[in-house]
């Protein structure tokens, strides 16, 4: 299975990062020993100060699709979760800075938390809402709505270049509100009021 991740698909977000909002999708990837399950701890890692938190909605493809139009996307999502994002910002900085790709600071071992999936149809999926509570206290809160790249154009858009099989996994990107995690913090992600996915740090 594939993991496909979406940057800066929140202009929020974007503009917090002082990053520009992209004008086609930016996406990179994780491989499968990136995946955290729900309720599994996240431990800290040796070679970042600085790992952030972005909580994102995730959809899962339920059968191959090679380049696909936006309207048929429907037919091929089989379930939605939550996850987090873990990300090294300290590394992206100067991966950034370099021009280097992003996978030192993004892709590494557990870097992609992944919630308990529930079924929903696209339609509801896309008017959905995700809430990340750190310590019991909301620190994001975003809608669906408000992606620059919605669902159907994201998984066409990457259809035409990766074929997709039962099971990858699209992280459609975090609302505004990332930030650092420290040993000891829990992690609650909540989609429409369904809490799916907890981690805590050490
Ligand atoms: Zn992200």
């Amino acid at each position: 299975m594939k993991i496909f991740c979406v940057g800066r698909n929140y202009a929020k977000h974007a503009k917090e990062l002082n990053n520009e909002v992209p004008t086609t999708p930016l996406i990179f990837m994780k491989p499968k020993t990136a995946l955290l399950p729900n309720g599994l701890t996240f431990y800290y890692p040796e070679f970042s100060n600085d790992v952030h938190y972005e909580g994102e909605i995730v959809i899962r493809i339920s059968k191959s699709i090679k380049s696909l139009e936006p309207s048929r996307v429907k037919d091929f999502i089989d379930g939605v979760s939550v996850g987090i994002d873990f990300t090294a910002r300290d590394i992206q900085a100067k991966c950034k800075e370099k021009g280097h790709p992003w996978e030192l600071a993004k892709s590494f071992d557990f870097s992609a938390a992944i919630g308990d999936f529930v079924e929903m149809d696209l339609e509801e999926i896309s008017k959905s809402e995700i809430k990340v509570l750190k310590n019991g206290e909301q620190v994001q809160h975003g809608s669906a709505l408000d992606m620059i790249f919605d669902i159907p154009t994201l998984v066409s858009f990457i259809s035409h270049r990766f074929t997709l099989h039962r099971g990858d996994l699209i992280y459609t990107g975090t609302p505004a509100g990332v930030g650092p995690i420290a040993r000891g913090d829990v992690f609650e992600i909540y989609l429409n009021d369904k809490r799916l996915l907890v981690t805590d740090i050490k």
